[in-house]
């Protein structure tokens, strides 16, 4: 079984009381049969650390882009071109927009997502997008700038139906993080339903969101089995099966061979 953690911050977890170091956080995951992972940047030299990090390591891919709520550090648009366009990079982000922890720098916000937009057009590489209370100018913009033709993800997905259908009409994926083994999401769970598999990808959004039964706990790239283990009972395959058809949109939409 091969399976994918779609979305996770290498950069983030706890080297000094959790792990020795990026190589026990591997082998962990490996023991889970979780054999590849993205890694996510938040900072454009947060993202250069990130690369040196991974170097050396099979399987695992990174991102590249400035997040939203990392706005305070000006960045050159030229910057993030140059920088996306190395070929271990396999897509733009995260972007998008956090109205629900920011709410002064709302226009800089849209612009840095719709430029974040572009620099994946022109690369031809698809955009990890983060999106919180912000529902509707999310959906805009992806519209405004033509996100269909380099495609992306909605990662760690909170939204309801109708904004999954929006999305999969324009081509994207809907990523499920631990939150849909939370007791209290019942509605997100209808979503899972709802998303049909070829178009549904796995994450773990480590060090954050720990999935039962770990909560609590500092999130890990090992943990995503427990969240396929769980899409696969609600949306009634094998985990094999599961496990297959996520890991094939993973290479679908990062053109990345697994
Ligand atoms: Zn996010
Ligand atoms: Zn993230």
């Amino acid at each position: 079984m091969y399976l994918v953690d779609s979305h996770c911050h290498l950069d983030a977890l706890d080297y000094t009381e959790q792990h020795t170091d990026l190589n026990s956080v591997l082998t962990a995951a490996k023991q889970r049969d979780v054999k590849s992972c993205l890694a996510v940047s938040t900072t454009l030299p947060g993202f250069q650390a990130l690369k040196k990090m991974v170097a050396g390591h099979q399987n695992i891919f990174l991102s590249c882009g400035v997040h939203p709520l990392n706005l305070d550090e000006v960045y050159q648009p030229e910057t993030l071109l140059a920088l996306a366009a190395d070929s271990q990079v396999v897509a733009l982000g995260e972007t998008g927009l956090d109205y629900y922890y920011q709410q002064d720098n709302i226009p800089l916000q849209q612009e840095c997502f719709r430029q974040h937009i572009q620099v994946g057009r022109q690369l031809n590489k698809p955009v990890i997008v983060h999106t919180r209370d912000a529902r509707a100018d999310t959906l805009s913009i992806l519209k405004e700038e033509r996100a269909e033709e380099c495609r992306g993800v909605l990662h760690c997905f909170t939204e309801d139906i109708d904004t999954a259908q929006q999305l999969l009409d324009i081509g994207f994926y809907i990523s499920f993080s631990g939150i849909v083994t939370f007791r209290n999401a019942e509605a997100l769970r209808e979503v899972a339903r709802y998303v049909p598999l070829d178009r549904m990808l796995i994450e773990t959004d480590s060090p954050y969101l720990a999935p039962v039964p770990h909560r609590g706990k500092e999130n890990q790239p090992a943990y995503v089995r427990d969240v396929a283990e769980y899409l696969a009972v609600l949306k009634g395959v094998e985990l094999e099966t599961l496990a297959e058809v996520t890991t094939n949109n993973f290479s679908q939409l990062f053109k990345v061979t697994l």
